[in-house]
């Protein structure tokens, strides 16, 4: 294939976008296929000669496509979202046409600038003060690796680098037990170990961390000879929404000298809505904040935006200048982002973030978080008013958790997980499970981009219509 294919291809390839769309209600929202369903129709080495597009094409509808599941479908309540606005969309167009290798200002001044740029515009809209400064990063769990790793370097005078942790005493990361696993990754792959992530019970209703037990843990942890480095807090855990106090956690970090990173992966998108920026009062003085504009937000998958106080931290912890990285740019106040973050080579992410906030400026995202909000406190209340359902963790933002135990229930974990397998074969909604208190719940979240009232009043129906079938 060459681009002058490409263009009637490439128009083909927009109209199938705009049909796959607009059938997606049709479709069941989590693939119905078994495992090794799929790969049973692949051949299994590749072709020695070319095939045509059209081959290709036509095994992209029969063999791939029934085997996806549709997170673009309007009932996509599970997980969190992987939005992916339209506008999002066509950016990536743009972006894969152009191909750029964005790793240093001069490989692309243009995509550094408006990532600067772009950036600053999602500092102001979620409120964090003028001290911070933003990078695109594919995900938020390498922001989090960044922050684990700036945490060790800072700690170690920036000596673990160099000479490897095993000359060390141990370092000590406090976190929440409600924490994302991106955490342990994290603290995996800093090599500070599992056993030196210290959980902090949560409790109350947000189910934050208890910030007496955090003091404890890092007095005791200092009258052991251990090295406590840094706190992770998070606000709109995966789970079930924990939510730390902030203002609290940032106390603590502030009398013991701890560095700090907020996850704030899923729910950080909602406080483009300065009516829910309360739920991380006190986010001012992190050091390190994420957000991934990916999920809820509508900019398609990956775009993670990282906010630092202090990027040159990082830049110490990560920067690395070997001859042929080096430019005569090079002591000209740019910034080279490759050195904000883990992998050299960089995709041109800031413009579909770009296209995003301009088509649907502040306002248009913020009626979006803010009907998905409400939709999902009306279900709640929904659920909570019929019987045999009752509401486990309250709505945080738009998630919420929920079980059905009707009168005699005796497992109720199984009859749960028997409820969630029979919605999800049905195929009208996608809902997942979790854990709170030891106990299976189900989660719902609502939040896909065309997801309407009546969607969520069908999540309702399937629901309460199957329920009351399971034995
Ligand atoms: C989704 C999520 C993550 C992981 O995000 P990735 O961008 O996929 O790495 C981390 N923390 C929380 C709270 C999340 O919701």
């Amino acid at each position: 294939m060459d681009w002058e294919n490409f263009r009637s291809r490439g128009k083909d390839a927009a109209d199938w976008a705009a049909d796959y769309h607009a059938t997606l209600r049709e479709r069941p929202v989590r693939a119905q296929t078994k495992p090794g369903e799929i790969i049973a129709q692949l051949p299994a080495s590749a072709p020695e000669t070319p095939e045509t597009i059209d081959a290709i094409l036509h095994d992209l509808e029969h063999t791939i496509m029934p085997g996806m599941t549709h997170w673009q479908h309007p009932r996509f309540f599970a997980y969190f979202p992987a939005n992916a606005a339209p506008v999002s969309v066509l950016a990536e167009s743009y972006v894969t046409a152009i191909a750029a290798q964005c790793m240093l200002w001069q490989t692309s001044p243009a995509a550094t600038e408006l990532e600067t740029r772009t950036c600053d515009w999602m500092r102001q809209a979620i409120g964090l003060p003028k001290g911070f400064s933003g990078v695109i990063q594919d995900s938020a769990s390498t922001a989090t690796l960044c922050a684990v790793l700036t945490m060790r370097e800072k700690t170690l005078a920036w000596e673990g680098n160099k000479k490897g942790l095993s000359s060390q005493k141990p370092l000590r990361i406090y976190a929440s037990a409600e924490v994302h696993t991106s955490i342990d990754r994290a603290i995996w792959i800093s090599g500070i170990g599992e056993a030196n992530l210290v959980r902090i019970p949560s409790r109350g209703p947000t189910r934050a961390m208890d910030v007496t037990a955090l003091q404890h843990a890092i007095d005791a942890d200092r009258a052991a000879g251990f090295l406590p480095a840094g706190i992770i807090a998070c606000v709109g855990g995966t789970s079930a929404g924990a939510s730390d106090d902030i203002a609290a956690v940032m106390d603590v970090a502030a009398a013991e000298g701890l560095y700090t990173h907020v996850d704030a992966a899923w729910a950080g998108a909602a406080m483009i809505c300065p009516e829910f920026q309360s739920v991380w009062a006190g986010i001012e003085r992190a050091d390190s904040v994420v957000l991934n504009p990916h999920k809820w937000l509508g900019a398609q998958f990956d775009c993670t935006t990282h906010f630092l106080q202090d990027p040159a931290s990082l830049v110490k912890t990560l920067a690395i200048h070997p001859e042929y990285l080096k430019t005569d740019g090079a002591d000209g106040g740019i910034i080279n982002y490759s050195e904000w973050s883990v992998p050299l080579g960089r995709r041109f992410r800031a413009l579909k973030l770009w296209f995003l906030l301009r088509a649907h400026g502040l306002n248009g995202l913020r009626d979006m978080i803010r009907n998905h909000v409400s939709w999902a406190q009306g279900l709640a209340a929904r659920l909570a008013e019929t019987p045999g359902f009752e509401i486990v963790t309250a709505p945080m933002l738009s998630l919420f958790t929920f079980r059905y135990v009707p009168q005699g229930t005796q497992d109720s974990d199984a009859l749960n997980q028997q409820l969630v397998n029979a919605i999800n074969a049905d195929g009208r909604i996608y809902l997942t499970q979790t854990r709170v208190d030891g106990d299976l719940v189900i989660r719902f979240q609502a939040g896909a981009w065309t997801c309407t009232a009546e969607d969520v009043d069908t999540a309702y129906d399937v629901i309460t219509d199957i329920a009351p079938t399971l034995t």
